[in-house]
């Protein structure tokens, strides 16, 4: 049987994302027979929120970065984009309250 790569709509974000003509024939063959309901981006939060659930709830992912303004190393509670700029909290406090 053959695949073919389908756009389905996460229900969690409502992003459009690609259920790969791979992706099926890995859940045919797992014996999944529903279509994931979110895209891979929702599915791996909600896996690690599964983990995370026995007390570390609360407890943010950080991200390690280097401060754009004076180069230190810091960590960020998001994924730091290239070409975005990142601060360090006492950086981050400057800039915004400076002006
Ligand atoms: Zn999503
Ligand atoms: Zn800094």
């Amino acid at each position: 049987m053959a695949f073919k790569d389908k756009t389905l709509q996460c229900s969690d974000c409502g992003a459009d994302f690609t259920f790969s003509a791979e992706e099926q024939e890995l859940f045919q063959s797992r014996g999944y027979t529903n279509e994931p309901k979110r895209c891979p981006a929702c599915r791996e939060a909600r896996k690690a929120e599964r983990y995370g659930s026995t007390g570390y709830r609360s407890r943010r992912q950080m991200f390690p970065a280097i401060c754009a303004e004076c180069g230190k190393e810091t960590k960020v509670p998001f994924q730091p984009r290239e070409g975005r700029p990142v601060y360090c909290s006492e950086c981050y406090g400057k800039l915004t309250s400076g002006r």
